[in-house]
């Protein structure tokens, strides 16, 4: 049907274009290849308990479309995947955030990184002098992109890596907000753990900021903010056995920060449909962190090539049941069992949630 529409000169936009017109309410909008639904709840729950009628849209939440009928909300806080941005053509954002750009769905950009680029930059497009674009000055490929193009829009740039010219950055183990008032808080009060949600965390407090949210409530929501499931989730300690669900971590990218927050020796259950994955980055860590593998997927040659001969043991699992047995067997007293796929979920299950909480029902009936 798009199609057709296509060819015969009809415009198709997105639900979040066609909502946009309708509406001149604020609008905050998260895109990334990773961490939107996190940082898109994250700020919601900063501003709900700073006391702003503030809902979520896009990927996540209600519709934007009926949201705005109803007109109720002060401050949309909307989560933007690239699908989204590719059918949006005049919509402009007050605050927009790139947290991060790494390969992911290039099945859908004829395998052209730069196709998937463009796609997440489009969150810039009509940004004015008065909107503000909050990023990730630590993502080479978001670096670069800044350099080459022009925005007009205030530029808010966080890093973990530098200070200069950082709207937020790390000294000392604390967050600095670099917007007046200053805001300073620990690493340590972070309720989410992990560099990933340091990266989403100033992501978060700086649009909490610019929308001069009291400091009080900031560093509150900041430390005291739950993640939703799938996310790096606790699930249970069995016989000294940690196990994580990751199951959301359907990219290369989202499984090395994963890994990087591992501190004990880990079986780490990977696998899926590969989107175009590159396993090259995460060999360092695999060496250094994971003692096995449970592959979880209908075809595992790539991974079991790419790190086969660099850990202990590697078995192949065609379901929740056999992943959670073998790796239960492989891991001992001490270690943790993290299931983070680095793939998408459709080849065994019907989605990243169904895998998610069949792992999690196995865990529990260990
Ligand atoms: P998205 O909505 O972009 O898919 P989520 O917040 O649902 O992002 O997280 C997806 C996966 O990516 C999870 O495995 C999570 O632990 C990981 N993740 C979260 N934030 C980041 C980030 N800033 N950078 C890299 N990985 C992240």
């Amino acid at each position: 049907m798009v199609k057709k529409a296509k060819t015969l000169q009809i415009p198709v936009i997105s639900e979040i274009e066609f909502a946009g017109r309708y509406t001149h309410k604020k609008t905050i909008c998260i895109t990334g290849s990773n961490g939107k639904t996190t940082t898109t709840l994250w700020i919601h729950h900063i501003l709900k308990n700073a006391g702003l009628n503030a809902v979520t849209a896009g990927n996540i939440g209600e519709s934007f479309a009926r949201q705005v009928v109803e007109d109720l909300p002060d401050v949309y806080v909307i989560e933007l995947s690239s699908f989204q941005l590719d059918g949006m053509y005049e919509f402009r954002a007050d605050i927009a955030i790139l947290l991060n750009i790494t390969p992911d769905h290039l099945d859908r950009y004829n395998y052209e990184m730069q196709n998937y680029v463009n796609s997440k930059f489009r969150i810039t497009q009509n940004l004015t002098e008065n909107d503000w674009l909050i990023y990730n000055a630590d993502d080479p490929i978001i670096e670069k992109e800044m350099a080459e193009r022009t925005i007009l829009a205030k530029l808010a740039p966080f890093s973990i890596e530098k200070e200069e010219g950082m709207t937020a950055y790390i000294n000392n183990d604390q967050i600095i907000f670099n917007l007046k008032p200053s805001v300073t808080m620990s690493i340590h009060d972070l309720s989410l753990k992990g560099k990933h949600n340091v990266q989403n965390s100033m992501a978060s407090g700086i649009a909490a900021k610019i929308l001069e949210i009291r400091k009080e409530n900031i560093r509150e929501s900041l430390s005291d903010f739950k993640n939703v499931e799938h996310r790096l989730e606790f699930v249970a300690k069995v016989n000294g056995i940690e196990f994580i669900n990751d199951s959301k971590a359907t990219n290369v990218n989202s499984a090395w920060f994963a890994l990087e927050s591992m501190s004990n020796p880990t079986v780490w259950i990977v696998g899926g449909v590969d989107k175009g994955n590159d396993y090259d980055t995460l060999l360092p860590l695999v060496k250094d962190k994971v003692k096995a593998i449970v592959c979880l997927g209908t075809d595992n040659a790539k991974i079991i090539d790419s790190f086969g001969s660099h850990v202990e043991m590697i078995g192949e699992a065609k379901s929740a049941m056999e992943a959670v047995a073998m790796s239960y067997r492989f891991a001992k007293n001490g270690d943790t069992v993290l299931l983070s796929p680095a793939c998408a979920s459709f080849d065994l299950f019907e989605s990243y949630e169904d895998r998610g909480k069949q792992f999690k029902f196995c865990v529990r009936g260990l």
